[in-house]
């Protein structure tokens, strides 16, 4: 469908963006002396065209989440028909709506084995606050009132709200707010790169389960309510665990009967080759938080996956679970990530993922493992980092500090027309399932001309000089 192109006023919007607009995770004084946010007018499949004329690759799938791309008719269409028919109705009354009913089918039949169950809610934080209040209910059914601690691991994400934060890893987020919440432990990230540089991958994984290990015995067994990790981590870097990892944490889990919660809301939705991120590591999650790619961000829609065991102690010990969205189940939500779901069974994104684009990522970013900034490249499925290095070989960073080179690099990538992110100092990208190989190509030559044209910069950086 052509959509006519309507023309903004890009002077104005700015203006009106840094009289009254707040963009979320921003440093707002930055935004000021940029003269306001960079307004994005339109996109179409993989690309994202600004107020100012530029197209940009879009290498982040929006925010990790656009995984059918944009300017999908039928998702249009099927919020266009909902909100004729039932734009809304809310799931507090013993009513749902068709849509909700359907979509919790559909992601029932995805999730597979035990999970045959999903509380819906508007947002992969709110999907963790979930978890949160679900998980510590549960035990309180099950006669074991005094399983509350989550644990949880450093550099995690789990969203912005209190539980969210509090359950995430990020420190820097922890100091505004005061948090962690009480009731959250944190261990080590399974991250080899930075923490387990040089060391085998079986011994850095077993390292790693044993901090869990003894952290549960730190607590105490019985006062553990669950362990939530993301199957990869996404914002805090594409941590992918070494493969022994995540059935070792399984077992552990099991081992002390502790929950086991999959934080799927970057990894779902085929992002690894899989409907889920936790089915490519044949592990059996009591949980799992879901958003993003459920509805490719066309609404904002969240879910939580829960196990039959847990389903049954709300059944059968009965009581309302006082927790719930005005936004629960949203019909005229639920009808797009339906038709979204329908997308990419059709199209068989999440094969395509698994068996073609995933390993051509993978191949492509391999050719940058011969630069001299590079530490090392890695992916999973269609989730993708390149680590930067000051010197080849190791893990050392520029100026010996984390996160000098990332924006520089970042910025630079941006301006040759490729939206990453850099995180620290990895750049990643999360495409549009929809990539091609040719967009593959231009996603990681351009990084690689980004670094190259980086270099020079990076080398003369001198501690003190603002980046
Ligand atoms: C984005 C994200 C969240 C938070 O989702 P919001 O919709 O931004 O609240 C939670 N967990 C993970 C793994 C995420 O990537």
């Amino acid at each position: 469908m052509n959509v006519p192109i309507r023309n903004h006023d890009i002077a104005e919007l700015k203006r009106l963006d840094l009289a009254h607009h707040l963009p979320a995770q921003a440093d707002h004084k930055v935004i000021a002396e940029l003269g306001g946010s960079r307004i994005i007018t339109r996109a179409d499949g993989c690309y994202i065209h600004d107020g100012e004329g530029h197209t940009i690759l879009d290498g982040m799938a929006g925010l990790w989440c656009v995984n059918v791309g944009y300017g999908r008719e039928e998702l249009a269409k099927a919020a266009y028909e909902q909100m004729l028919e039932l734009p809304y109705y809310n799931t507090f009354f013993k009513t749902a709506t068709p849509p909700t009913v359907r979509l919790a089918a559909k992601i029932a039949e995805k999730m597979g084995g035990d999970l045959s169950h999903v509380f819906f809610n508007s947002s992969g934080s709110e999907a963790n606050d979930t978890v949160f209040r679900l998980a510590r209910h549960y035990w309180k059914l099950k006669g074991e009132p005094q399983r509350t601690v989550f644990i949880s691991r450093w550099n995690a994400y789990h969203g912005s709200t209190v539980a969210g934060v509090s359950l995430g890893g990020m420190k820097h987020m922890h100091v505004q707010g005061d948090l962690p919440i009480p009731g959250v432990e944190h261990v080590r990230q399974p991250y080899g790169f930075g923490e387990g540089f040089g060391e085998d991958p079986d011994a850095f994984a077993e390292a790693c389960v044993q901090a869990i290990e003894d952290k549960i015995l730190e607590v105490g067994p019985e006062k553990v309510a669950a362990f939530i990790g993301e199957p990869v981590q996404g914002a805090g870097g594409v941590i992918i665990p070494p493969e022994g990892y995540w059935p070792k944490v399984e077992a552990l889990c099991r081992k002390y009967g502790i929950l086991l919660v999959c934080d799927e809301v970057i990894c779902g939705f085929g992002r690894l080759g899989h409907w889920f991120g936790h089915q490519g590591y044949g592990i059996k999650p009591d949980m799992i938080a879901m958003a993003k790619g459920l509805s490719s961000g066309y609404l904002p829609i969240s879910a939580v996956g829960v196990a039959d065991h847990i389903v049954a102690e709300l059944k059968e010990k009965g009581g309302d679970f006082i927790h719930g969205f005005t936004y629960s189940g949203h019909p005229t939500c639920a009808a797009v990530a339906i038709a979204n779901i329908e997308i990419m069974e059709r199209e068989g994104l999440i094969e395509r993922t698994r068996t073609d684009t995933g390993p051509y990522l993978a191949k492509a970013l391999a050719r940058l493992n011969d630069h001299p900034l590079v530490g090392e490249t890695r992916s999973r499925g269609l989730l993708g980092a390149v680590e930067i290095v000051r010197e080849k070989g190791t893990n050392l960073r520029f100026l010996d500090k984390e996160g000098e080179a990332g924006p520089i690099v970042r910025d630079i990538c941006i301006r040759n027309g490729l939206m990453v992110r850099g995180i620290r100092d990895t750049i990643v990208c999360c495409p549009p399932l929809i990539i091609t190989h040719a967009q593959i190509d231009e996603l990681v030559d351009i990084i690689g001309r980004s670094l190259t044209e980086a270099e020079p910069i990076l080398r003369a950086l001198k501690p003190g000089t603002p980046s």
